[in-house]
């Protein structure tokens, strides 16, 4: 039972009532440092232990039987870890994976992937994500410590995952000044990805100080991937289909179910136990206005109890607050359902604002570039 406080109603309209995507930090370390990382400790290795992954594995049991939940195991890097050590957080969701209750993801740079990898993502039938930016020029932010490129190793360890026959699907960030869509497009076709994610380089978490896309450059981006995927239709391009998505439901009359769809609370679970809900980029940050961003600890309490007094935190109503003016306001809501918490707090400093440069880039230029590009 959600306590009661001024945002419940908020809370209960918007947000979902359990989570079916959670995000784990099984380390924090990262091998490399692209120049644009949001992870404040992305240096030190600070590891989840066991007692986490069996608490978070409780919680999810709690849920009912039919719900299936996304554990994405994210990082700093997550094969950055050792793998014994990963077998052991892993063998902590074995009962509900098997059941149907779990599918494990990882979100990965790649670089570390060998054969022993490949051995264990396939046996935990694990869903893997390539974090790499498109061909080679595309990702000289994506270096390591020494300032070396990573590319090379990146791709190697690709090269491991389809020898092993490993399913996988891309997330380039990209800087629309520099990236053409066909470009990032035929690389990560060309590669092998089954879909791709386009994340428009962002100013979030200690990554504060980078120019943003322009809304210019974002409009020709969407339009070159529109003419793109129109000419390659069995390659998923995440930020169209869910446009498509969108138009198919409107379409069929089922408007409905779009306006029913609610946020994912998103539990981030760090790697000592302390749970930050809506962006993973708030992990870590700290902040004289809204203290640490944590919502509760899985050694004290489970995800379902944390999420029902979520809604007292003064960052989560202020997001409920942002949401109903963007619902109130915006003529791309509809669609857009108001993007990320992150990027209001990382562009706007508070969470009850509306645009952002994310959401003008991300959002409504990719309906404008639609719009420009349909047939009258
Ligand atoms: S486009 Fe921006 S302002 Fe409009 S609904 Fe989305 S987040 Fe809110």
């Amino acid at each position: 039972m959600r306590s009661q406080h001024p945002s419940a109603a908020a809370y209960d309209r918007w947000i979902a009532p359990r989570p079916s995507l959670v995000i784990m930090q099984p380390t924090t370390l990262c091998n490399l440092d692209c120049s644009y990382c949001y992870l404040p400790e992305r240096m030190r290795r600070r590891e989840m232990n066991v007692e986490m992954a069996a608490a978070v594995a409780s919680s999810i049991a709690d849920q009912p039987v039919d719900d299936v939940v996304e554990v994405c195991w994210h990082g700093g890097e997550p094969l950055a870890t050792d793998r014994d050590h990963m077998i052991g957080l892993w063998k902590q969701f074995e009962a509900l994976r098997h059941a149907g209750r779990v599918v494990h993801s990882l979100q990965t740079n790649a670089t570390l992937i060998n054969d022993s990898w490949c051995k264990l993502i396939t046996a935990y039938d694990v869903k893997v994500g390539i974090s790499l930016d498109g061909p080679m020029h595309l990702n000289r932010e994506r270096v390591d410590r020494a300032g070396r490129q990573s590319f090379d190793r990146a791709m190697a360890g690709i090269e491991r995952l389809r020898a092993h026959g490993i399913d996988f699907s891309m997330i380039a960030v990209v800087d629309p000044s520099r990236a053409a869509a066909a470009e990032v497009l035929d690389f990560a076709t060309e590669l092998g990805a089954s879909a791709v994610g386009i994340n428009m380089e962002e100013r979030e978490g200690i990554n504060l100080d980078r120019p943003l896309p322009t809304t210019t450059t974002a409009r020709e981006f969407w339009a070159d991937a529109i003419a793109w995927s129109l000419e390659h239709p069995d390659t998923e391009v995440r930020e169209l289909e869910r446009i498509a998505s969108y138009l198919r439901l409107i379409r069929m009359g089922d408007r409905d179910w779009w306006e029913s769809h609610r946020f994912d609370p998103l539990p981030t679970v760090t790697f000592n136990g302390d749970v930050v809900l809506l962006s993973p980029e708030l992990a870590g940050i700290k902040d004289g206005n809204y203290g640490d961003f944590i919502a509760g600890n899985v050694r004290h309490q489970s995800i379902g109890e944390i999420l029902a007094s979520a809604n007292r935190l003064r960052y989560v109503a202020e997001f409920l607050d942002g949401l109903n003016r963007c619902s109130a306001t915006c003529g791309f809501f509809d669609f857009c359902r108001g993007a990320q918490a992150g990027n209001r707090y990382f562009e706007n400093g508070r969470f009850d604002t509306t645009e952002t440069n994310y959401c003008r880039v991300s959002r409504q230029e990719l309906v404008k570039a639609l719009v420009e590009t349909t047939p009258n």
